[in-house]
């Protein structure tokens, strides 16, 4: 099969895209046999081996659709050329084939593409635990979505449009915050503006916001607290450096900054998580945006875009 190989950690164009002998599932797994793979930014930070580095050659990639092509031992309810999407890959989905846990692998609706449906394992998971699970945004509260046009933004604010909140969301392009607001959010601000963030205190008429998801901490975090209002949370979703906060802006009001790593949700939480997604796909609340796809072997154009501003949905790869 083809893949993209990493054999050393660092600049995109490590990626090799070779042959590469198909993996076998073994039990409890599946081989899934790839139309689409989602591109996340931490695919782009194990490539580089900014956290950790992993024993090389590797295929990155959790992401994925497409169908069960091979079961291994001990598999039960999924049949040969079911449709899925998967959230985890044992082989890598940066390929042709991957191999899967059973419990990384989910179901889908006819009406959901196998573009969109490589992106739902990393963006709308965290979307729905920084929301729900950590944040535990409730019906009527003001949730700030503080980089709202890529993955996991715009899946914060479909999930946030289905239960009740008042969202606002920020984007550092036009395209991106028409984006945003046609997703849902009922305000949209522009992240590269001086003082954007006095918006929100007329917005919510001086009260500030419940929950803040925040995309880049290192930037924003010491200005969202001071836009928080009374017992208001912080999610800490994304952040590459490190950033001066005054812990007086929260003791003032109560106020709370979580930390979240979906590879921290337990497994309880990941079925809760993906019964929500399934339930939002079927009602059609959740429908990934995709602003490009490009081909397999051009995964290091994705990696050097997906790090840019201006981001629009999501980078899709086709094998
Ligand atoms: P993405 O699709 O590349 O989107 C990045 C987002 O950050 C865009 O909305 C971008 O807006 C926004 N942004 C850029 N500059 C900003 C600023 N100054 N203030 C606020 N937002 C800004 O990435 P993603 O998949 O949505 O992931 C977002 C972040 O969460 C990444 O850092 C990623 O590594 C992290 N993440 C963490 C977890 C976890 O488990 N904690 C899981 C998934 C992702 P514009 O491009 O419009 O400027």
């Amino acid at each position: 099969m083809k893949a993209i190989r990493i054999y050393e950690h660092g600049e995109p164009d490590v990626m090799r895209y070779e042959d590469v002998a198909e993996p076998a599932p073994g039990a409890g797994e599946v081989m899934v046999q790839i139309a689409a793979v989602g591109v996340n930014p931490v695919e782009t930070y194990i490539r580089a081996g900014l956290h950790t580095k992993r024993e090389t050659p590797f295929i990155l990639g959790t992401d994925a659709a497409g169908i069960v092509s091979a079961k291994g031992a001990e598999v039960a309810g999924f049949e040969i050329g079911e449709r899925v999407y998967t959230s985890g890959s044992v082989s890598g989905t940066y390929a042709e084939y991957a191999v899967c846990r059973v419990r990384d692998v989910h179901k889908l609706p006819a009406h959901i593409s196998d573009a969109e449906a490589a992106c739902l394992g990393v963006p709308y998971a965290t979307a729905y635990c920084a929301l729900v699970l950590r944040g535990e945004a409730k019906a009527g509260e003001f949730v700030l979505v503080h980089g709202a046009t890529g993955g996991v933004g715009l899946a914060a604010v479909q999930f946030a449009q289905g239960r009740d909140l008042k969202i606002i969301g920020t984007g550092g392009t036009q395209k991106g915050r028409a984006l945003t607001f046609a997703q849902g959010a009922d305000y949209v601000l522009d992240h590269t503006r001086e003082n954007y963030l006095d918006e929100v205190m007329e917005i919510t008429e001086g009260r500030g916001v419940d929950v803040v998801l925040e995309m880049l901490a290192n930037v924003n975090l010491n200005r969202d607290l001071k836009i928080l209002a009374r017992s208001g949370r912080v999610v800490v979703v994304g952040n590459r450096g490190t950033v001066e906060i005054n812990p007086r802006d929260l003791m003032s009001r109560d106020a709370s900054i979580i930390g979240m790593s979906l590879m921290n949700a337990t497994d309880a939480e990941l079925e809760i998580i993906h019964e929500a997604i399934a339930e939002g796909l079927q009602d059609k609340s959740l429908k990934p945006v995709i602003g490009e796809e490009l081909p397999l072997e051009s995964a290091a154009e994705a990696h050097r875009k997906i790090m840019e501003s201006g981001a629009y949905g999501k980078i899709v790869l086709m094998p």
